[in-house]
């Protein structure tokens, strides 16, 4: 069973140096009279939060990895052997999983069967597992978006990024994403119908970017990167608007968080600014996952995913969301 570990704690970007692929020799199997399930491992979910879990630090909500123990991670899976009277061999199913060719979960309540094995299976670890599900909860339900709301999304052409401004897009709203190529900001607006676009990298001053974008102001901003572009989105927010902090990837390699210095914005603006986590709403699942397979169905919206092939490139797909290397949904193919 081949697994990738985590050799050390992180400090500053992860390296692949930092994990190990090994080859675990010990038979998996469930124990007689337990619950457990085994699975084969299809695909493995690269997620920035993973980063997170590799520090040495004191972040209940983001408990870190254990040292010389496989990653976990979000997956799609099929059932080998089954100790639980849900699942049974050959079942597919997606949910947290480890970065291995094998694994045993423990714990069968953090794995949902897969419903539509119809649609590519790989899109139960991005627009129809935990990507998709932040994407959806955290705009309809952190904030409240309506026909022609201006809102804006920053890494907008990553797994939860495209969905939002497809979903503002479907609701109606005039959509504008930031990104880090002109590869990125051109698929923005060709494939998934955003509005405008920029190259956040390619602007003097994002101030003025955004408001070359929003001349009217922007009602809704969904946060996946924090620092510099949540404080220029500040400024150029609209009376009541609504800010979703879904993530700050800026701040996730950086020893000490910078700052946001128009935060008073939040009081003069009446801004709502909420954050979120995803897993507050795994209960909606089945409610969310027959709404997205319908907008996929229908064609209302497309999901651009980003493979790797081989367990091996865990470590490389991983850290290359830090240098924004995917485009689209990251993923690794095991098997
Ligand atoms: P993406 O697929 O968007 O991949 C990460 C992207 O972030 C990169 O491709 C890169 O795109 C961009 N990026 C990397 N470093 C920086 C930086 N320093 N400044 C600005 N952009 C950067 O990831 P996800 O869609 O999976 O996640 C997006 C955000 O949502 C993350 O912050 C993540 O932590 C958060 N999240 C939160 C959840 C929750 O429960 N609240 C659940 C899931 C995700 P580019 O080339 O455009 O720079």
């Amino acid at each position: 069973n081949k697994r990738v570990i985590l050799k050390r704690h992180v400090t500053g970007f992860p390296t692949e140096d930092d994990m190990e692929l090994v080859t675990a020799t010990a038979r998996l199997a469930v124990p007689p009279g337990s619950a457990a399930v085994m699975v084969k491992n299809l695909y493995l979910s690269c997620d920035p939060y993973m980063r997170r879990r590799m520090t040495k630090h004191q972040e209940p909500s983001y408990p870190e990895f254990v040292l010389g123990e496989v990653i976990t991670t979000f997956g799609v899976s099929k059932v080998v052997e089954s100790g639980h009277p849900d699942f049974k061999a050959g079942d597919l199913v997606w949910g947290m999983t480890a970065c291995e060719e094998y694994t045993l979960i423990t714990k069968p309540a953090s794995i949902f069967k897969i419903n539509h094995p119809e649609l590519p299976l790989s899109y139960y670890a991005g627009v129809l597992g935990m990507p998709g599900l932040t994407a959806f909860s955290g705009f309809f339900n952190v904030t409240k978006p309506k026909k022609g709301d201006y809102v804006f999304v920053s890494a907008a052409s990553g797994a939860v990024g495209q969905l939002v401004g497809q979903l503002a897009k479907i609701t109606g709203c005039y959509v504008v994403g930031s990104a880090g190529s002109d590869e990125k900001v051109n698929l923005l607006k060709t494939k998934f119908g955003f509005d405008d676009a920029f190259n956040y990298k390619k602007e003097h001053d994002l101030n003025t970017a955004l408001k070359r974008c929003f001349q009217q102001g922007i009602d809704i901003y969904f946060d996946n990167v924090g620092d510099e572009m949540l404080d220029a989105a500040l400024l150029n927010m609209r009376l009541h608007g609504q800010v979703a902090v879904c993530g700050m990837i800026s701040q996730y390699n950086l020893e000490r968080p910078e700052g946001v210095r128009n935060l008073a914005c939040v009081i003069t603006k009446r801004i709502r600014i909420e954050g979120f986590r995803v897993i507050e709403y795994f209960g909606t699942y089945r409610k969310f996952e027959e709404e997205m397979v319908g907008h996929l169905k229908e064609g209302n919206i497309t999901y651009m995913e980003d493979v790797a092939e081989g367990i091996e490139k865990v470590p490389a797909a991983l850290i290359g969301l830090f240098y924004g290397r995917n485009i689209g949904k990251q993923l690794v193919a095991v098997a």
